[in-house]
């Protein structure tokens, strides 16, 4: 069988409706983010890059960097086993103390994703609850929506954070199921938050536990980085509080937090967790002085904020329209995947402004946009420069519209 023309029809398939995947071959530098060398087929160029999750450029901060060497000086590069199984170091247990306390919990497990975290505690806790319910907001990740999926418990969907709909789905279940109501906090692609303390106060009355995935809030939100539900003074009411360490804290890795019972229990049973080889040590450190920096330290959270509303307010002036929203992630919504890369290719080729185009499975056919995530390390003159790059487009797009 030729299964190469099985592949590729498939593929063509998605090339035909502008949903193939394309990437940039990006050469990150130290010390010069937002600044990157782009390889591609004609050579190597430099380029600023508007669409990158480390948010605040702690990938690159010279504390995260020393510790991360200190550590592969000390313990060397793998962690030569599974968690269980020889892998644990000195180094997994110190970030998982302080992950615990950065939310306020008892416990914390670490993984080798976010992702990873939420497919193995969700696929436990819905196998392993019997008669378990997870009630899962329509705008959950796709790890959730795995994890869920893999658990075959019973899965009910509440509309986007709406918690009239969730109380009313929570009420029509039985009394005494164990029920779990799994949601995010800052929505990835729309970047809208959810109500936390509604949803939560729901949950109660209904007697469910709470699964907050806090991966696109944590180090951004929170006096201490703690995420949305540390800012909101909500943290200690959520049952798991699911984070990353390879966004805002500028690392890789995956963790959840919770009571000492509950972090135990998915150690015990989680196959994400138990199969896998642990995170190396020095990997650990790293993302351990980021979060201790960040819980310290203000200043990256406070310019981070002032960039984001600068851009917001210069999209605004040159009426270009952007997705309203609380959060840190500023969307321009195209509508439609093969202009969606157009746009993007236009701006790569011609301002050397790096931003991926977000296209279906991540969002919605027909939602598809231009997804922008300033940083503190963005300057006033970058932000110039993305608007009126965009300003052009946008003057282009409409000339190009009125001769058609
Ligand atoms: N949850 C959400 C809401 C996400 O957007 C992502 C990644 N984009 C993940 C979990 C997975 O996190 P990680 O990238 O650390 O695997």
């Amino acid at each position: 069988m030729d299964f190469d023309a099985l592949f590729s029809e498939q593929l063509d398939a998605l090339k035909a409706e502008g949903n193939y995947r394309y990437f940039a071959e990006l050469e990150r530098q130290c010390g010069k983010f937002p600044r990157a060398a782009n390889h591609h087929a004609d050579g190597v160029r430099d380029v600023t890059v508007w669409c990158s999750n480390d948010y605040l450029g702690m990938g690159q901060h010279p504390k995260v960097i020393a510790a991360m060497c200190e550590a592969v000086e000390r313990c060397g590069t793998g962690a030569g086993g599974t968690r269980n199984i020889s892998g644990t170091n000195h180094d997994h247990l110190l970030l998982e103390r302080e992950l615990a306390d950065l939310h306020g919990k008892e416990a914390a497990l670490l993984f080798t994703s976010g992702y990873v975290s939420n497919w193995a505690a969700l696929s436990t806790l819905g196998s392993r609850l019997k008669d378990c319910i997870i009630l899962s907001d329509a705008g959950n990740h796709a790890s959730m929506i795995e994890g869920i999926r893999h658990s075959r418990a019973h899965k009910v969907i509440w509309k986007h954070n709406d918690v009239a709909d969730l109380e009313e789905k929570l009420a029509a279940c039985p009394a005494n199921a164990p029920k779990i109501v799994a949601f995010e906090s800052v929505y990835s692609m729309d970047g809208d938050v959810a109500p936390i303390r509604e949803i939560v106060e729901v949950a109660e009355k209904y007697g469910a536990m709470t699964y907050l995935d806090e991966v696109h809030a944590v180090g951004l939100y929170g006096p201490r980085g703690g995420g949305i539900s540390e800012r909101d003074g909500i943290a200690d009411r959520i049952t798991l509080i699911e984070g990353t360490l390879g966004k805002a804290f500028g690392v890789v890795g995956g963790y959840i937090t919770g009571s000492h019972a509950l972090c135990d229990f998915i150690r015990s049973f989680a196959s994400g967790f138990i199969f896998t080889t642990a995170l190396p040590p020095a990997v650990a450190a790293a993302a351990r002085a980021s979060i201790r920096h960040l819980k310290e330290s203000d200043s990256e959270r406070l310019r981070h904020q002032q960039q984001v509303a600068r851009l917001r307010a210069a999209l605004d002036r040159a009426g270009i329209p952007h997705m309203r929203n609380p959060s840190h992630i500023v969307p321009v919504m195209i509508k439609d995947p093969v202009k969606t890369r157009m746009l993007a290719n236009y701006l790569m080729d011609e301002w050397g402004i790096y931003v991926q185009p977000i296209n279906y499975p991540t969002v919605p056919k027909g939602t598809e946009r231009l997804r922008f995530t300033p940083s503190p390390l963005h300057s006033d003159e970058d932000i110039e420069r993305l608007v009126a790059a965009l300003s052009h487009l946008w003057k282009q797009c409409a000339v190009a519209h009125a001769v058609a």
